[in-house]
């Protein structure tokens, strides 16, 4: 305990004082948020110590009437805000308040762009909840108990937030958290009580937790109550925004409770909130987000639905509530049936759990598709964020399969650009007479999937092609077979069929060709060995000489790729060579004689196509080595 006790000086982790300067430049024109960030914290650990009081009530020490105070003292300079909520140890504060230690700190100084219009938005995605204090504070003092410790395990924290804090053990008898401000010069009209009620009013209201400020007394009654003791009142309205009717919250009501379960700075883009009667009786407030977060693509990102039965928190990132391509979805689900002491374990095998689950989904994709119908321009800038963990969404969700194809936008042949915003159903609605299925290719990058040889017949025949290069793509299209009863084909996979697109005609000079042509392809086909599965002639090319194909079962080149560059490991297959008997390259490698000059140019045509799919060579050096040779022969041909 001794050795706990001392007053140590601890130096933040590197990025805290870099965070720190941000945050005071870019929340600095929005600064009296820092009360909703602080009075948030103030909740969340009156609602923790609320759940771990199921289970060990003695928590409550006799003190059972959880509440937030914010007071101010006008002498000193400060302002606090206090809770009786769970409190904080000398480690966990050194452990969350010390460190902003999460691993979105880093990848969020990682994205800092310098400039300043930017970084703010940057902020707001990433939350700076406590540290907010320091917008309005030269120097912040934490004093906190950890509820069920003894009165002697107090810490005392403090900080000019410029790179080093304090520590000590303290005494303190209440349970809970007081973070006391030390007002900035400038900044001191945040000891005006009318001032800070009406931030209060505008921020917390919906809080189910009173915030309590002390009774102002004037005239007589000021000077008759002078030694009296504190009394105080309620300031916010403190009934759980959730439980009031829909009909009586207005947006910004809304807005800001978004803004407080999630830490976000900017509205979200659609909520819904729904409360259902019947044996499954509970609420929910479902919010998407405008952003997406750092940690989406984070193996253990949280989920951002938190479960409540019957008003009183249970727990975070309810995974269960949700499936998980909609790990992005933020809200409340209040349930009436669920029992109290429910567990992460319980919530796994429960039937009520699965009813609501899918009930939230449903809602959630009936939220996007209205919105896909009535709002596109909104719409995209949804898609732009959580596109790609929409895509998920076919191989977890079989059940919703076909309404979240109809909800996936991609970039086409057709589209502008890169952007992805070309729907299935769109897509079917410009097929060409006698145009049976979806056609696509995947590539690793948009220019590559745009310019790949595999593309050159349907720009010809003016068929629309789907160019998918997320990553995400591949696992999505091995899952989306089919599409209002339409197929989904790869245009780099198996013998292209082209149903009655194909014009007969041209097929049979194919055949023939082939035929004429016999020699050629064997030829090559020697040459190439053991790289390829066959040669055939192509009714794939236009323009380029010879393109690579794989069965209809294999794997996608581009998916072996993408398996390689994430290090597991892709089966072998052989690709087939297409080759376009009509390029002049052929007609020449047809005429040559030389076995070691057609071995070369063999070679080359078969590199040429991996490269222009976006494939890497198995020998770099050998293949600039023969296309030197070919250049050199060139240049001493025209000299
Ligand atoms: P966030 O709330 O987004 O996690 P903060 O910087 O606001 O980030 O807070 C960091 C952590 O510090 C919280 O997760 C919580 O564990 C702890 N904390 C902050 N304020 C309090 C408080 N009043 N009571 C107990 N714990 C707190």
């Amino acid at each position: 305990m001794t050795v706990e006790a001392h007053k140590e000086t601890l130096e933040f982790k590197a990025e805290v004082s870099q965070v720190l300067d941000l945050v005071i430049r870019s929340l600095y024109s929005n600064k009296e948020i820092f009360l909703r960030e602080l009075i948030s914290n103030a909740s969340d650990a009156a609602e923790k110590l609320r759940f771990e009081a199921l289970s060990d009530d003695g928590l409550y020490e006799g003190d059972v009437d959880l509440r937030i105070r914010v007071e101010v003292d006008r002498e000193a300079g400060t302002l606090t805000i206090s809770d009786n909520g769970i409190g904080l140890s000398r480690q966990e504060v050194v452990d969350t308040i010390g460190s902003i230690a999460s691993s979105g700190t880093r990848r969020f100084l990682e994205n800092l762009s310098g400039d300043q219009a930017k970084d703010s938005n940057l902020i707001g995605q990433f939350g700076v909840g406590f540290y907010s204090a320091y917008i309005v504070a030269d120097r912040v003092t934490l004093l906190s108990r950890r509820a069920g410790l003894g009165p002697e395990h107090g810490v005392c924290w403090e900080s000019d937030g410029r790179g080093s804090y304090t520590l000590e053990t303290v005494e303190k008898a209440s349970r809970g958290t007081d973070v006391i401000l030390h007002l900035k010069d400038d900044e001191k009209e945040f000891l005006d009580s009318w001032r800070l009620r009406s931030i209060i009013g505008k921020f917390s209201d919906h809080i189910a937790l009173p915030v309590e400020m002390r009774k102002e007394h004037y005239g007589e009654e000021a000077e008759e109550k002078k030694d009296a003791p504190p009394e105080y009142e309620r300031v916010n309205r403190a009934t759980a925004l959730w439980m009031r009717a829909k009909s009586e919250i207005s947006e910004e009501e809304y807005h800001d409770f978004y803004k407080h379960i999630s830490h976000d700075f900017e509205a979200p883009l659609a909520y819904a909130h729904n409360r259902v009667e019947g044996t499954n009786e509970y609420t929910t407030l479902l919010f998407v987000p405008k952003r997406a977060p750092f940690d989406l693509w984070d193996r253990e990102q949280k989920h951002g639905v938190k479960l409540y039965v019957k008003r009183v928190f249970i727990m975070d990132e309810a995974d269960k509530l949700m499936p998980h391509y909609l790990r992005f979805v933020k809200g409340v689900v209040d349930s009436d049936d669920l029992p109290l002491n429910v567990s992460r374990e319980i919530l796994q095998h429960n039937r009520k759990i699965d009813t609501i689950r899918q009930a939230n989904t449903k809602r959630v994709l009936g939220l996007l598709e209205s919105m896909a119908k009535d709002e596109p321009e909104t719409y995209a800038e949804f898609w732009d964020e959580f596109g790609k963990v929409l895509k998920e969404g076919p191989a977890e969700d079989f059940g919703n399969k076909e309404r979240l194809a109809g909800l996936l936008r991609f970039a086409s042949t057709k589209g502008e650009g890169d952007a992805q915003r070309v729907s299935l159903d769109a897509y079917i609605e410009r097929m060409k007479e006698g145009q049976e299925k979806i056609y696509y290719i995947t590539a690793d990058s948009p220019a590559a999937a745009r310019h790949s040889p595999h593309l050159e017949v349907f720009r010809k025949k003016d068929v629309e092609v789907l160019l998918l290069s997320d990553r995400v793509d591949e696992w999505l299209v091995s899952h989306l077979t089919e599409y209002q009863g339409k197929a989904l084909q790869s245009v780099t996979k198996g013998d292209l069929d082209l149903g009655e697109l194909a014009d007969k005609e041209e097929q049979a000079a194919k055949e023939k060709a082939a035929e004429e042509h016999g020699s050629l392809l064997e030829h090559l086909q020697k040459v190439l060995g053991e790289r390829i599965e066959a040669v055939r002639p192509s009714t794939r090319l236009v323009d380029s000489p010879a393109c690579l194909v794989v069965g209809e079962h294999d794997m996608s080149a581009n998916l072996a790729r993408v398996l390689k560059a994430v290090g597991q490991n892709a089966p072998e297959t052989r690709p087939t060579l297409e080759v376009n008997l009509d390029h002049p390259l052929l007609k020449r490698l047809e005429a040559e004689t030389d076995d070691a000059r057609f071995e070369d140019l063999g070679l080359i045509l078969f590199d040429q196509a991996q490269l222009a799919e976006g494939g890497q060579l198995d020998d770099p050096a050998a293949f600039v080595g023969r296309l030197n040779k070919l250049m050199l022969n060139m240049m001493m041909a025209g000299a």
